[in-house]
């Protein structure tokens, strides 16, 4: 079994996060794609809703797609989560499965600030997607993996849509473009608190769960 895990805050969860998930799949032949919606997250702190608002809504977006699964091994913890103790503990429990951690370019770019960085990148391998605002050269700067300019440009160019590429730890990078879209939380949380629309930016039912339990209104 090859699983991809989409971790994220998802606060909320968008049409970015889940064509990224979709093209994944389809692309790397993934049998499933489990999205793990942080706990309480170590480095985000401010404007973000309930763990628990934030499982309900990954997991009103995700219901009509049999690839996609939900969990709540993060957002169960009563303390923070870190993704390298998550990451451990499925591979414990499923150690048959090839796991895949699937991040954008600007979140593989943070790991270094997370909890226990080396041991995180020897413990899975990793989909790194395109994000607007992010190119793959910027992955030159990474700790993490040395991988020649030329390589990354073609991607940034459009020459190639995928690229295994190894780490320094020896597990696989798999560089893959996706369509671009520049949706992020962020904007929608501010669209929101200015009382703009943000239809057709995530699922209408992902809409209406907010509007129910009125999120992101200060
Ligand atoms: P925020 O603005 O609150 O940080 P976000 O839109 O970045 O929210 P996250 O929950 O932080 O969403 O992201 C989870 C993962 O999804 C990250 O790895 C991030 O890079 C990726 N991601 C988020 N939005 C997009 C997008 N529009 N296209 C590609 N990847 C995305
Ligand atoms: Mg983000």
């Amino acid at each position: 079994m090859k699983v991809g895990i989409f971790g994220g805050t998802f606060n909320p969860i968008h049409y970015g996060h889940l064509r990224a998930a979709e093209e994944v799949r389809e692309n790397l032949d993934l049998d499933n794609i489990l999205f793990i919606p942080s706990g309480k997250p170590p480095l985000k702190t401010k404007d973000i809703a309930d763990a628990r608002h934030r499982y309900e809504m990954t997991g009103i977006a995700i219901k009509n797609n049999l690839f996609f699964r939900l969990s709540d091994i993060e957002g169960r913890l009563k303390g923070k989560s870190y993704t390298v103790k998550t990451i451990e503990g499925l591979s414990a429990l499923n150690p048959e499965t090839e796991f895949y951690f699937i991040l954008g370019i600007d979140a593989f770019l943070d790991i270094p600030n997370w909890r226990q960085p080396e041991k995180l990148i020897a413990a899975t391998h990793f989909i790194i997607i395109s994000r607007p605002g992010f190119r793959f050269t910027d992955l030159q700067m990474s700790p993490y993996m040395k991988i020649s300019k030329a390589i990354l440009e073609r991607l940034d160019n459009k020459k190639t849509v995928m690229h295994i590429a190894k780490l320094r730890s020896n597990m696989k990078a798999v560089l893959v473009r996706l369509t671009r879209i520049g949706i992020s939380s962020t904007e929608i949380r501010k669209l929101i608190e200015q009382g703009k629309s943000i239809k057709y930016l995530l699922p209408a039912e992902v809409q209406s769960y907010i509007i129910k339990n009125k999120l992101y209104r200060s």
